[in-house]
């Protein structure tokens, strides 16, 4: 009977699950969640390669991470985290270096053993054409960081193959995820907590999904469905935001990926999870070996996963995982959120999560976006009966 429902929400990854889960269980109240995949859990999702048991990330690599304590407390109740440090190596030539950039790289890149203050020196000297604070774009923001033959060597070719998107159309705050360190610590996240689900991601995200008063109707497209849902029921929906409107204000641009998965003859590849291909040359962004990123587990010591990652423009029917935000995408962003701040006021549908905003979120900031949408929206709606659209000052 879908009239017993309190919310709809369209989507089941990480932002679809928390909404559900908090409105389900913090607030007593029915949600019907639908998924459009064979499988919830969004790109989080993961699964055993059958031949080798291997957890992979099928929408690739997945690292938990956050400084948020709100957050950290919260996934800490449907899982316990590995002790899981996330390193990535970037291959330029012949040679492998540590990432992201930091005194090992740049000793090894200029041959040369740098005191913390020299390398300052030297790159501060490398990056003087460009004033950080005046940097408009990817490309200035990163000469502007690292100066420019580290950035020929590190971010032209690889940002070339993952935006195929000139660099001074991209945002800079692409490139400022990228930390740059005068010290040997090249840990790629900075973040107070970071882990992996110890039984996997599926495991935690079927543990959000699990609550008695939460349906989750898999293999069903909230848009084949739409007419057949009470009207009056409000809906959270976490899928494509141009999709939504029908692309009305034209669509705007994702970046997509092609995973290339192999089972190889041997225990281990490449010795660590994630090498980046540098080169532009080189057709593929990165290789993942995905036994490294469990040394505690069990694994076949004979045979390793390993996937090679490319991307690609998406088109229609492709999965769009990464938003290209290029100017011409901030306008059009613009009217889509004039519509929906309206469709919220007139139909009750709120828009979240990574393809709902168009937003690069990482799981802790979509999770963080979600318990935020709770406590200011769903929560005084429907304790309060207040609209769900809220008031400008809690957006
Ligand atoms: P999604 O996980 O995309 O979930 C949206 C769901 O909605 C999907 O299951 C989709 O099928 C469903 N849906 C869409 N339209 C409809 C419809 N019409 N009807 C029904 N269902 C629909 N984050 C990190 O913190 N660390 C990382 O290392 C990391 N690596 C990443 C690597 C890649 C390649 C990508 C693409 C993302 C990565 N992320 C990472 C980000 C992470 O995937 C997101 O933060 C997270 O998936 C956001 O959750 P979400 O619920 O907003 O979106
Ligand atoms: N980047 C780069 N060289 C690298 C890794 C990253 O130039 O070896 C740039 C590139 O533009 C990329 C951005 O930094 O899109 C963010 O990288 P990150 O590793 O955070 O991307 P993700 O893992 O989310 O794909």
């Amino acid at each position: 009977d879908l009239s017993s429902y309190d919310l709809i929400v369209v989507g089941s990854g990480f932002f679809g699950l928390t909404v559900a889960e908090r409105v389900a269980d913090g607030l007593g109240k029915r949600v019907l969640v639908l998924e459009r995949r064979n499988h919830i859990g969004g790109n989080a999702y993961s699964e055993a390669e059958p031949e080798t048991g291997i957890e992979i990330h099928r929408y690739g690599a997945h690292l938990f991470h956050t400084s948020n304590e709100r957050v950290w407390a919260y996934v800490n109740r449907f899982t316990s985290f590995t002790n899981y440090q996330h390193r990535v190596f970037a291959r330029v030539g012949e040679q492998v270096y540590a990432f992201p950039m930091n005194l090992a790289l740049i000793n090894q890149f200029f041959g040369k053993a740098h005191t913390p203050d020299e390398a300052r020196s030297l790159i501060a000297e490398q990056s003087a054409e460009v004033e950080t604070g005046q940097a408009a774009n990817l490309e200035e923001k990163a000469i502007s960081l690292v100066g420019r033959p580290l950035y020929e060597a590190f971010v032209k070719g690889y940002t070339a193959k993952q935006w195929q998107t000139d660099p001074t159309e991209l945002d800079a705050s692409i490139i400022t995820r990228l930390p740059v360190r005068y010290t040997y610590d090249n840990r790629y996240f900075n973040d107070t907590h970071e882990g992996l689900p110890t039984d996997g991601y599926t495991a935690w995200l079927e543990r959000m999904a699990a609550h008695e008063n939460i349906d989750v109707v898999l293999d069903t497209d909230y848009f084949a469905v739409r007419e057949q849902l009470p009207a009056d029921v409000p809906v959270v929906y976490t899928g494509p935001l141009d999709r939504y409107f029908d692309h009305a204000e034209g669509e705007l641009g994702w970046r997509t990926l092609d995973f290339e998965m192999s089972v190889e003859p041997t225990g281990d590849f490449q010795g660590t999870s994630v090498i980046n291909y540098n080169d532009a040359e080189v057709p593929f962004t990165r290789i993942l070996e995905f036994r490294h990123m469990h040394p505690e587990r069990d694994y076949p010591k004979d045979r390793t996963v390993i996937v090679r990652e490319y991307s690609r423009f998406a088109e229609s029917g492709d999965e769009p995982y990464y938003p290209i935000n290029t100017p011409d995408d901030r306008a059009k962003l613009d009217r889509y959120r004039e519509l929906a701040r309206k469709e919220t006021a007139n139909r009750g549908v709120l828009f979240g999560g990574r393809l709902g905003t168009y937003k690069y979120l990482d799981m802790h900031m979509a999770i963080g976006s979600a318990l935020t949408m709770y406590e200011n929206r769903l929560v005084p709606h429907f304790t309060e009966g207040r609209p769900l659209s809220g008031t400008e000052a809690e957006d």
